[in-house]
């Protein structure tokens, strides 16, 4: 038969799936030697039969009461004996921790007979009462779901009439007689006076309070899966309402919010443990019980010393005194914040508990980005007038506008406020400091497009009524009109009217190098961190970087070297015009003259690029996007030929530039004539960006400097396009006296120069994964489409967990990048493979990116110190490095 029930010494920490965390942890203090009362818990195993079948496996109370007789043995007290009954404590709990959302039921075995007992025992008869009512009470709603209010209302009634000294012992007799009518009135049938009975049932109740709506709204919430079930802990009661030496309290080893050092908690004397939630008084801070009971405030901090040594981490703990003696009831390794992450885990390391390798992998890419953002003075702000979801992080301010035509034409920043937003509000969304909806959650349309696009968003506040078409939306009966200021926060998804003063991050300014790491705790951790991570990565981190003031933020922030410049950002602004000619060219001569105009403004790009990132690579990306990109719209164009030609004007240039574009015109541009296509069909165009290169990287030599260039071609499907590019460039970068060594290399962003990697590899020297356009490849996603039409449905139903442009699709476009590191190095066996799409700072894909074995990520300048974190934990994590580093 399974064994079902573990006794506290039975079980240990290690066994959570079956104990649940609160019994788990309760065994492992007791094998710790730490004052537990004694105790077993009902396995998960039972739960799940019981929700199965809604009936106890077989066999279940016999094994309950076996357990329960060795406990009674060990105290020499009996459940039910009249004279000194033992109590017990029914307490829910499953492998993750859902505080209060499931049930306990306290002081089991009180009956008409075993209150006298435990009035005489305990000599004080208000106690029993008071224990006898609170048990009617819990055990009245959790098993049979009476009504909480009905017992509360007369309780406060009795308390009303109480001298200062709370109700007498007749008052508390005489509340449960009432509490007894209550009961049977909405029961049907009296308070069971069976002492086993009453626990059969309350671990019963424990069981189906899993299926809770509260409980399964939490889960779904938090991920939690509905299938696990919860244990069942059973343990001898402690009391902390036996008077002014007697109470009960919680605290953490450390600040759960900033990670500072100390004991932190709150303590209510005199009380039990639903007392501190009821909130019927004030508790104290903890550093009170020094004063009150010195004794079991030092024994409680040893404790948590000894909790903290142990689990090597922050712990958080419930405990109670019962007249000065101190009884613990529950620990686990406490939830914290992002920032109490860092600090901890760097102190833990400082203080040599965790090694640095561990501390690493105590905090995540994702937790550092977090801390970077700016974020609100709360201390400052007024009341919010509104919370939603927060659904992408930052703190904006700005003036309230309702469409995306407002967003685009206003001066300053503004916040889009809509009631939910659609593919029509992508450039309102671009344009605008923040984006507010009325509904929607975290994978709503405005959820996913703004964390695409880092845009902080705040949806699915719903107390806001949105009128579109008047300009403005209301909260209660405060009016808000388009044009008035307001502030969101994308953390915390609260909205403010006005403007909140923000606070940039200071781990932000201490990246930007405008802050000592000694600042703050904060700043001191995060540099420790970093440190660590850079010591142990394997993966380096360039960055995407097309100007010189990106290139020096990202060297700054840690790149080392430049994974992907896009050179089409030089092709903009008033070189358009260049551009126009060089598109607009029928004879060769034409072509020449516009390339040779180009020529010197790219090789003046380069120079200082090349200067920003001195003896650092610098990956050039030779045209990519389809030509027809830097002429005007078709509609535009059509538009001001036809007003010139109604005028009777003659359209001049603009009827040729609208001939051009019509030639060129696709209607899949991203499947079209661009990337290695357009250099084979341009002639000369590749040509003239690598001979710019070549002459800004003799001129950095010339001068002293260390340039490290590199070319590279994009859109490669086939070998012999490479080849044919890779030619020219030699031959001109043979024509270019004291330029150094340039390689020429490829990205591999199509499914076919993946499949093909070990024939590309011949002619390229090292590969550069567009895990973008290959994302797109791959599943023949547009993405300019997808993300803002059916991605949110998508999401929602689960088809995948995040967007694969968020995070790398690990079995489906990963297979392709293992594909291409592997035979592509089984034909070039030193080739360098980096990744240049936005994957390569997001955190999980970089784990990936460190096991697939590639040489270097690059990412969005301010993603580079996450990436380095990321990498670093990918490196501790993959357990290649086993050395203590600390
Ligand atoms: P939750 O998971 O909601 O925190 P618990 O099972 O921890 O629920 O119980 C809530 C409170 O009940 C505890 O904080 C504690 O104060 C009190 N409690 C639990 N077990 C005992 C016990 N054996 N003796 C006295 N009080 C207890
Ligand atoms: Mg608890
Ligand atoms: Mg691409």
């Amino acid at each position: 038969m399974p064994k079902y029930v573990y006794d506290f010494i039975e079980g240990d920490r290690s066994r959570a799936d079956l104990l649940g965390g609160k019994g788990a942890n309760l065994a492992e203090m007791t094998r710790l030697g730490l004052p537990v009362p004694p105790g077993f818990t009902v396995t998960t195993d039972a739960c799940r039969a019981f929700l199965a079948t809604g009936a106890p496996p077989d066999g279940l109370y016999e094994e309950i009461n076996a357990h329960l007789r060795q406990i009674e043995a060990r105290l020499d007290r009996w459940l039910g004996d009249p004279a000194d009954p033992l109590l017990l404590a029914v307490r829910s709990g499953g492998r993750y921790s859902m505080p209060g959302m499931m049930e306990t039921i306290l002081d089991i075995g009180l009956n008409d007979a075993t209150v006298a007992g435990l009035a005489a025992h305990s000599g004080d008869e208000r106690f029993a009462w008071d224990s006898y009512r609170r048990l009617i009470q819990m055990f009245g709603r959790t098993v049979h779901g009476v009504p909480a209010e009905e017992f509360e209302h007369e309780l406060a009634a009795v308390r009303a009439t109480a001298g200062p000294g709370g109700p007498s012992a007749e008052q508390l007799r005489d509340l449960v007689d009432t509490y007894k009518k209550i009961f049977a009135r909405h029961v049907g049938h009296d308070f069971p006076q069976a002492p086993h009975e009453q626990l059969f049932l309350a671990v019963r109740a424990v069981f189906s309070s899993w299926h809770s709506e509260r409980a399964r709204v939490y889960r779904r919430q938090e991920r939690i899966p509905d299938d696990l079930g919860t244990a069942v802990t059973v343990m001898a009661m402690v009391f902390g309402n036996l008077g002014p030496d007697s109470g009960t309290g919680v605290a953490f080893t450390r600040d759960p919010a900033t990670g500072a050092p100390g004991v932190y908690g709150d303590y209510l004397t005199d009380a039990q443990g639903e007392d501190v939630v009821a909130g019927i008084r004030n508790t104290v801070p903890l550093t009170e019980l020094e004063r009150l009971d010195p004794a079991s405030y030092h024994r409680l901090r040893q404790i948590m010393a000894t909790l903290e040594r142990h689990y090597r981490d922050l712990c958080d703990v419930e405990f109670t005194i019962e007249r000065g003696r101190l009884w613990m009831l529950q620990t686990r390794v406490g939830k914290r914040t992002a920032a109490a992450a860092f600090v901890i885990a760097a102190q833990l390391a400082e203080e040599g508990l965790v090694t640095a390798d561990e501390a690493l992998t105590r905090v995540t890419g994702a937790q550092l980005a977090h801390l970077m953002f700016p974020a609100f003075d709360t201390a400052v702000a007024p009341a919010p007038l509104a919370v939603g979801v927060g659904a992408s992080p930052g703190a904006a301010v700005g003036r309230v506008v309702f469409d995306s035509a407002a967003a685009t034409t206003a001066d300053g920043p503004v916040i889009l406020v809509r009631p939910e937003t659609n593919p029509d509000d992508l450039p309102g969304m671009i344009a605008a400091a923040g984006v507010l909806t009325s509904r929607g959650g975290k994978t709503s349309h405005a959820a996913v497009v703004a964390r695409g696009m880092g845009r902080t968003c705040v949806c699915g506040a719903d107390a806001l009524r949105i009128d579109v078409e008047r300009g403005e939306f209301t909260v209660g009966d405060r009016v808000v009109r388009a044009g008035e200021l307001i502030s969101i926060d994308g953390t915390s998804g609260r909205i403010w009217l006005g403007e909140v003063p923000a606070q940039p991050s200071p781990v932000a300014r201490y990246l930007a190098g405008e802050l000592r790491p000694e600042a703050d705790p904060l700043v001191a951790a995060v540099h420790r961190l970093l440190a660590h991570a850079d010591l142990v990565r394997r993966l380096g981190v360039r960055a995407n970087a097309d100007t010189p003031a990106d290139a020096r933020r990202a060297r700054r922030l840690g790149a080392t070297g430049i994974g992907l410049c896009r050179t089409e950002h030089m092709f903009l602004g008033e070189r358009r015009a260049l551009v126009e000619r060089l598109i607009l060219a029928d004879r060769p001569a034409e072509v020449a003259a516009a390339l040779d105009a180009l020529l010197p403004l790219q090789r003046a790009d380069f120079v200082e690029l090349l200067a920003a990132m001195d003896g650092l690579p610098v990956t050039v990306r030779l045209l990519d996007p389809p030509l027809h990109e830097f002429l005007p719209p078709l509609a535009e164009l059509t538009a001001r030929v036809a007003v010139a030609r109604a005028r009777g004007e003659d359209p001049g240039r603009d009827a040729t530039l609208l001939a051009a574009v019509r030639r060129t015109h696709e209607a899949n541009p991203m499947l079209g004539l661009r990337g290695v296509r357009l250099g084979l069909l341009v002639p000369g165009l590749f040509a003239m960006q690598v001979r710019a290169l070549a002459e800004a990287a003799a001129q950095r030599v010339r001068s002293g400097g260390d340039p490290r260039p590199e070319i590279m071609v994009p859109l490669v499907g086939d070998v012999r396009e490479l080849a044919a590019v890779a030619d020219e460039a030699r031959r001109v970068l043979a024509e270019v006296d004291g330029a150094p060594e340039i390689p020429v290399g490829t990205m591999i962003e199509t499914p076919r120069a993946a499949l093909t990697a070990g024939e590309i590899a011949a002619e390229a020297r090292f590969f550069s994964l567009g895990t973008n356009d290959l994302t797109q490849t791959t599943w023949a996603f547009s993405r300019d489409d997808v993300e803002g039409s059916f991605f949110p449905a998508y999401l929602a139903r689960g088809i995948f967990p995040v967007s694969p442009f968020e995070s790398l699709d690990v079995t489906g476009v990963g297979r392709l990048v293992r594909l291409a590191v592997a035979e592509g190095r089984a034909t070039r066996p030193e080739l360098t493979v980096g990744v240049c799409g936005e994957h390569g700072g997001d955190p999980d894909s970089i784990a990936f990116f460190a096991a697939a074995g590639l040489d270097y990520v690059s990412c969005s300048p301010y993603r580079v110190p996450v990436a380095r974190l990321a990498a670093g934990r990918a490196a501790v994590e993959s357990g290649t490095d086993t050395s203590d580093s600390r």
